[in-house]
């Protein structure tokens, strides 16, 4: 029986949100953190990227492992940044920098409409036996014409989530968590929690 599951996320801050997922949905399983070998992440969607992240840990590990990736995508920019999102502007993971060049990018777009995007959260849930499940959360909004707010990280500052005009960076944290992209696949995951 499966009691224990590993997290393939070095982010403390996601391991506290996964942990606190499960203990909802599973009170019985124990989250671990996952300090094995990192394989490169060099899929080309959420999806791919985070089974390669869970697998490597179901594999290196023995237990059911989840994995996650996340992003935003620009519908004028064909779905980018995408998976690129952490490294848009070069590869320091600079945040400030990232939704500078974003918001340059669309800088000649003036209608809402044509600045329309998503945040997207994959969840891969691998098991070592082989069984793999896929979920994914949509948040849908557009990108602001400037930085605003505090709150968050990344690109909240410049994601306007739809049904208001207040940025991600905006909100509280408690309201950004009843209805981020990451919100939305946990919704999802507690689905795939029940049946291991
Ligand atoms: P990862 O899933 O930790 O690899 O995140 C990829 C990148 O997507 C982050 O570095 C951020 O730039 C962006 N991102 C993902 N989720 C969010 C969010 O909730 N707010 C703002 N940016 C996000």
């Amino acid at each position: 029986m499966t009691s224990q599951v590993v997290l393939a996320t070095h982010n403390p801050h996601k391991v506290a949100e996964f942990q606190a997922i499960v203990a909802q949905v599973r009170p019985d399983l124990e989250v671990v953190s996952y300090d094995g070998p990192e394989p490169v992440e060099d899929g080309t969607t959420f999806a791919e990227n985070a089974l390669i992240k869970a697998r490597a840990a179901a594999a290196h590990t023995g237990l059911v492992a989840l994995a996650d990736d996340s992003g935003i995508c620009v519908d004028v920019l064909g779905g980018s940044p995408g998976v690129f999102s952490a490294y848009w502007a070069g590869h320091r993971k600079d945040a400030r920098a990232n939704l500078a060049l974003l918001l340059d990018q669309l800088s000649d777009l003036a209608r809402d409409e044509d600045r329309s995007a998503q945040f997207r959260s994959t969840i891969a849930v691998v098991s070592p036996g082989g069984s793999e499940h896929v979920v994914e959360g949509v948040w849908p909004g557009r990108v602001a014409r400037e930085p605003q707010g505090e709150h968050g990280f990344g690109y909240d500052p410049v994601f306007i989530p739809d049904g208001g005009d207040r940025s991600a960076a905006e909100l509280s944290p408690e309201e950004k968590n009843a209805a981020s992209h990451r919100a939305r696949a946990f919704a999802a995951l507690g689905d795939v929690l029940r049946d291991l």
